[in-house]
């Protein structure tokens, strides 16, 4: 179902109204986490003048270590809804288990499976029933056919409106926190016709590397990126060295603005 041999032309998925696809450069910026109401109001303020039109942030947060902060939860989500009715943004936020998909879509535009969830096969049906697009990250030890057999789960519940996320893979190197698989983006955009965006944050998991990450990504013809923005990156609770601040998007923003976006 997500392959080009049963469907040749590349697909564009809308959220809220938002088109994410060919001929596009989606822009969804926000905290990696939701904090409060005036941070992730701030964060939002921060992405859309980055040239976003889709705001993301964690309220249920898989963290490596469970002393790491976890998210808000329901509360997180409320604060989402109500930033989104305040800047108008659809929102993309992570759900990490099948039992609570319909509480989450009904607060949220699209639902993001993260990258330790890729192979939750129930998790994966349980979006696929949920009536809402889906953002599925890679897994970091995921293969491309892996992946893409991540989003037939979901398709063969009868939602095809996918996007793709590629955020780094586990490699040797230790400079960055993954390693940008920037081929994964051509490869997987020619075996499937669903869109593919990059997460430059999660990536490199380094500030520094997220215009140069970006560039890379608008030049293999990512259909979108996945950007943390935070007010105060240092107070962040979650993947505060990946952040870009205020003084940190004006590149971002030039770079977006001289693209075909969609505002
Ligand atoms: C995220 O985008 O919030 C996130 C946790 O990313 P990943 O699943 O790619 O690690």
């Amino acid at each position: 179902l997500v392959s080009r041999e049963h469907h040749p032309a590349r697909s564009v998925i809308r959220v809220g109204g938002v088109p994410i696809g060919p001929g596009t450069l989606t822009v969804i910026a926000g905290p990696c986490a939701v904090e409060s109401p005036e941070q992730t109001l701030e964060a939002a303020r921060l992405a859309r003048s980055a040239g976003a039109s889709m705001l993301r942030g964690g309220a249920f947060k898989p963290r490596t270590s469970p002393y790491s902060y976890q998210g808000l939860g329901e509360e997180g989500l409320r604060i989402l809804a109500e930033v989104r009715a305040e800047t108008g943004l659809p929102v993309v936020t992570e759900v990490i288990d099948p039992g609570s998909v319909d509480m989450v879509a009904s607060y949220a535009d699209m639902l993001q499976i993260g990258a330790r969830n890729m192979q939750n096969f129930a998790l994966l049906q349980a979006v696929g029933s949920a009536g809402k697009p889906v953002l599925l990250k890679r897994g970091f030890s995921a293969t491309i056919e892996e992946w893409l057999s991540a989003a037939e789960y979901i398709a063969q519940r009868g939602n095809l409106d996918i996007v793709l996320c590629e955020r780094g893979i586990r490699t040797f190197e230790t400079a960055t926190r993954n390693t940008l698989d920037i081929s994964a983006v051509p490869v997987a955009q020619r075996l499937s016709h669903l869109p593919v965006i990059v997460d430059p944050s999660h990536s490199g998991g380094r500030r520094d590397l997220v215009v140069p990450l970006t560039r890379a990504a608008i030049a293999v013809g990512a259909d979108g990126l996945l950007i943390d923005v935070h007010p105060e990156p240092k107070l962040a609770l979650c993947d505060g060295d990946q952040a870009l601040a205020e003084s940190d998007i004006q590149e971002i923003t030039e770079i977006v603005a001289s693209l075909p976006s969609v505002m």
